[in-house]
């Protein structure tokens, strides 16, 4: 019999550049390791689709930290029906959005917006069931103690291709996109996407998405049993 992962609790730190893979597999591997599943995407989009509500200019700092700090979410962590509000709001939609997924990386580069999310992050991570938590810098800034990091990575011909095929949009676009977000995640100065010097890398082109969560579960069930 394949051995179980430990009930108690636990800490997955998926981290990554976009269309990775990050969600499906997080999202998979809470559901099979019966943990809650925290997208920290959602949290900035979330802030993100709030600052375009009000007519805020993503690059006008001063009001996007207003708006960020005023703006109540609301995150469901259940990996079947992931939820997140904004004011009670439901906008799982909206925050999929082109200008949403457009304006994201300015609102995540300002500092306020970070520590507020990161407060709120960890207050969410230290209830007493386990979690699997995916972003940019969990492993790094949100949870540098958790059980696992993992730092996911593809090709970028693979990301673009993964990433039109939930979105239906042109390929060389969303290359283009894709790369452009990558950058200014990574080039920011506040928590930029980096990996942790303790995270495993696992370079998902060409493999499938069971073959990835067994990886994961594999490596979890190693780290949490010793
Ligand atoms: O994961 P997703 O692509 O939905 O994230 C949207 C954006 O949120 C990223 O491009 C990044 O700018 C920001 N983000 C972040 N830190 C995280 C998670 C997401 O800065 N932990």
């Amino acid at each position: 019999m394949a051995e179980q992962v430990r009930t108690g609790h636990f800490v997955v730190a998926v981290d990554g550049p976009s269309g990775s893979g990050k969600s499906t597999v997080s999202r998979r591997l809470a559901t099979a390791t019966g943990a809650r599943y925290l997208d920290t995407g959602a949290m900035y989009r979330a802030i993100t689709w709030a600052v375009l509500r009000s007519g805020v200019d993503p690059h006008d700092t001063p009001g996007v930290v207003k708006v960020a700090s005023d703006v109540t979410l609301t995150v469901g962590t259940d990996p079947a029906a992931p939820h997140i509000s904004a004011d009670g709001v439901a906008v799982d939609v909206e925050i999929r959005s082109q200008e949403v997924t457009s304006a994201v990386s300015a609102v995540a580069a300002v500092p306020a917006v970070r520590e507020r999310l990161v407060a709120e992050q960890r207050a969410l991570i230290d209830q007493p069931a386990p979690i699997v938590v995916e972003g940019r810098d969990i492993g790094s800034v949100v949870a540098p103690d958790a059980d696992l990091k993992v730092y996911l990575t593809a090709s970028a011909e693979a990301r673009a291709m993964r990433r039109s095929a939930e979105t239906a949009a042109d390929v060389a676009a969303t290359a283009a996109a894709l790369a452009r977000r990558d950058r200014l995640d990574s080039t920011r100065a506040a928590d930029p996407l980096q990996q942790s010097a303790d995270a495993v890398e696992l370079d998902t082109t060409g493999m499938g998405i069971d073959e990835v969560v067994d990886r994961l579960r594999e490596l979890l069930v190693a780290r949490t049993t010793r």
